[in-house]
């Protein structure tokens, strides 16, 4: 084993790892960082929406230098049924303007970026290095291995950014293996086409881009959502739902976004385009009330692998680079005492407390149980809906007075006690 300890080892080059060995860097650790891909971002999928003020915290002045897609002027919203569709779309100038809001990105890119970044404070980012397990001492982790003997690697304290399907949170022993109820699964495609025609079919200025989240059909009604974004010359899209709700239903999620993208609100948007790339992947939304234990004697877990996913949002990334900084703060206290202790090493749970993660996850704590308990909210309301404006706006002989009575008639076709159980339940999932 080699003697060398180096102050701190990180596990991951995703946004959560680089920030913490950007951070360690800067206060003159000497932080490694390890990552399985070929280059950075290399194995990243997500959506695709970078947030400009926390990432400004982390990357000053990154939006003149980091690779960038389009800024995003404007969101929409789209409720489906199987042959409808019902939108909302909030766009204003302030969006439209500097400071954006937020930004697509490619990870393929970005993280390349950012790793680069955390090496100019002096960090050490390896590729191709992947950790295979933990090295313990007296009950404290004190260190990494990548398999074979040349491949262990001794620091004070392991910081594991692993990401959503960690196995080195479990194997420090922070939480079990992530159950299906605890995690969605995503399948994503990005499909290349024109900037003219991406303008042209989604109303934009040239350069500027919009988020769609859809509900409903997209996902068969399941828990979750559809998306698409608009990068320079293509179009991410995607769709995914809880794991245990694909379990469930026997259904997968490559068969969803097939069929996503065949409904005929969403294939116009899409005709024409090639598909450059797939993915599938995990988001762990287990959330506040099933949070791992986020530290041991010689370690923290910061990132996706301590499941800091606000889905309501789509925060990920900035809570990632959020964990990953105050991680770092706690372990630079601690490097000052050289006590790198379960004890020690707790301020990160006290900081992470006075932080947006734990507040916002506090918050949305019970919004998963209350939706997941209620499926006919993603089935039922929206065919109701549907058949409430179809209703209203044909013309067919029928009086405004026979239209309304017809629309009372579907919308008193929901039993009273659910509706009124929904909006209780509503209001309790997202009251403090
Ligand atoms: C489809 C999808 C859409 C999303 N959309 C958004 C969005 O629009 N906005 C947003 O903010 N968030 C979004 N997210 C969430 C966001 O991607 C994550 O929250 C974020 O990437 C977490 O960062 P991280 O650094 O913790 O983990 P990751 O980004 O997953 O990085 C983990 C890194 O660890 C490496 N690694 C794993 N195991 C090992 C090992 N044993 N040895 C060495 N290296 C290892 C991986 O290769 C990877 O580079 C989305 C996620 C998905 C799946």
């Amino acid at each position: 084993m080699a003697e060398e300890r180096l102050d701190a080892i990180v596990v991951g080059a995703g946004p959560a790892g680089i920030t913490a060995a950007k951070t360690l860097a800067e206060a003159g650790l000497a932080a490694v960082v390890l990552e399985r891909g070929q280059y950075p971002g290399a194995k990243n999928v997500w959506g695709g929406i970078l947030y400009r003020e926390p990432t400004e915290q982390f990357a000053p002045g990154f939006e003149e230098e980091a690779p960038l897609e389009r800024p995003i002027i404007e969101q929409r919203y789209m409720l489906l049924t199987e042959d409808a569709a019902m939108s909302a779309t909030y766009r204003s100038e302030q969006l439209a303007t500097p400071p954006y809001n937020s930004y697509t990105v490619m990870r393929s890119t970005f993280d390349q970026w950012y790793a680069s970044k955390a090496e100019e404070a002096g960090a050490e980012v390896y590729p191709e290095f992947t950790v295979t397990d933990l090295l313990w001492e007296d009950g404290a982790v004190v260190g990494v291995t990548t398999g074979d003997e040349e491949g262990e690697l001794l620091a004070k304290v392991v910081v594991l950014a692993d990401g959503a399907n960690s196995l080195l949170a479990q194997r420090a022993g922070l939480h079990d293996e992530w159950q299906p109820i605890e995690q969605a699964l995503v399948a994503k495609e990005i499909i290349a086409l024109p900037a003219e025609k991406i303008e042209d079919r989604f109303n934009l200025p040239a350069g500027k881009g919009t988020a769609l989240e859809i509900f409903g059909e997209s996902t068969w009604g399941m828990l979750g959502y559809g998306f698409i974004y608009t990068n320079k010359e293509s179009i991410s899209i995607g769709t995914g739902a809880l794991l245990q709700d694909l379990i469930d239903s026997g259904r997968n999620v490559n068969d969803m976004l097939d069929r996503f993208k065949r409904h005929p609100a969403i294939a116009p948007l899409l005709d024409g385009g090639e598909t450059v790339e797939y993915a599938a992947h995990l988001i762990p939304e287990g959330g506040y009330k099933r949070m791992p234990r986020l530290f041991t004697d010689g370690a923290v877990v910061v990132g996706d692998a301590a499941g800091f996913v606000n889905p309501l949002n789509r925060e990920g990334v900035n809570l990632a680079m959020l964990s990953g900084k105050l991680a770092a703060q706690a372990i630079i206290e601690a490097n000052e005492r050289d006590d790198f202790s379960v004890a020690a090493l707790s301020r990160y749970r006290e900081l992470l407390d006075e932080s947006v993660i734990m507040k916002d996850l506090f918050t949305i704590r019970n919004v998963t149980d209350f939706a997941h308990a209620r499926p006919h909210l993603l089935q039922d309301y929206p065919n109701l809906l549907s058949d409430v404006a179809r209703t209203y706006l044909t013309v067919d002989g029928r009086t405004q007075a026979e239209k309304q009575r017809a629309i009372m008639r579907t919308l008193w076709s929901v039993p009273k006690r659910q509706l009124l159980d929904d909006a209780i339940g509503a209001f309790k999932a997202l009251a403090r």
